[in-house]
């Protein structure tokens, strides 16, 4: 049986070091499956070093390059260039089964179960529920639907101007088609949910199995004081100051000894 994998994606070294903290979470909490990062030609060389210790493949995606197809899509739609590159996970087809993760999520138990669900299991989008978040999602790899995407992509756009909006578009009946594809929200649980629902986040939260900090302030996006254990950043990080912490403890214990041994004394930020 071909191997399954957990899958992420890295355009730069920013996203690079998220995807960093996402992969050792995954091996702290002992998974069995492969781990995949795509990244993109900006990612530095160092970057790249780190993330081949952590990850079994590092891919390197060029959206230019990845044939003609994706090619002339690319000239007509310039905008969706980061779009492209995350479809480009259909093509991993020597896995039989993925699950693909934002680089901006962190895992807090082993997740392995998701790999008995379905192409295209999804948690819902915390900001409108019958769409899925594409921050998690299960796929199979096929060069078949790579290609439609692709063709979806470049006669539809993205409504969103991002990938959410294409998956959603081409996997349209997912609200309604098969309650086994709806994933609980603890697989997908987006930081946002402490604003609009805290005494949900409250009674829930610690259930969460994957942590999604979606929105424009990631957790490196913050700076951390190790000797403090504490967070500085805007007023936002001072609501949702476990998860943050537990992202910069993992960084900074983990990744950060990694990062240093690459880079020797040339700043890494
Ligand atoms: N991404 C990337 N480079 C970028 C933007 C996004 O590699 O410049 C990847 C990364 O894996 C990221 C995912 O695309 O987690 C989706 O973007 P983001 O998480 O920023 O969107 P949000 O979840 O906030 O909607
Ligand atoms: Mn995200």
């Amino acid at each position: 049986m071909a191997q399954q994998a957990f899958v992420t994606l890295a355009t730069n070294d920013s996203y690079a070091r998220g995807a960093m903290v996402l992969g050792k979470s995954l091996r702290n909490h002992k998974t069995s499956k492969k781990l995949v990062v795509l990244i993109g030609p900006h990612v530095s060389d160092q970057a790249r070093a780190v993330l081949h210790k952590i990850f079994d493949e590092v891919r390197l995606v060029n959206v230019l390059d990845s044939g003609d197809t994706a090619h002339l899509a690319m000239m007509k739609r310039p905008d969706l260039g980061v779009t492209f590159t995350k479809l480009h996970c259909w093509t991993l087809t020597h896995y039989s089964k993925c699950v693909f993760m934002d680089a901006d999520t962190l895992v807090v138990s082993n997740i392995d179960e998701l790999f008995d669900r379905e192409e295209r299991s999804a948690a819902p989008d915390p900001g409108w529920p019958d769409c899925f978040n594409s921050g998690v999602f299960m796929f199979r790899p096929s060069n078949e639907t790579y290609g439609k995407l692709l063709q979806y992509c470049t006669e539809h756009g993205s409504f969103d101007g991002g990938d959410q909006g294409v998956l959603n578009g081409f996997f349209s009946d997912w609200a309604t088609a098969d309650i086994n594809k709806h994933l609980p929200f603890i697989y997908n649980m987006s930081s946002i949910a402490i604003y609009t629902y805290l005494p949900a986040f409250k009674q829930y939260g610690a259930n969460a199995k994957v942590v999604h900090f979606l929105g424009q302030m990631k957790p490196w996006s913050y700076t951390y004081n190790p000797t403090q254990r504490g967070v500085r950043g805007d007023a936002q990080a001072s609501s949702q100051p476990g998860l943050l912490l537990q992202w910069w403890a993992l960084y900074s214990a983990e990744v950060v000894p990694m990062l240093i041994r690459e880079y020797g004394d040339q700043p890494f930020n």
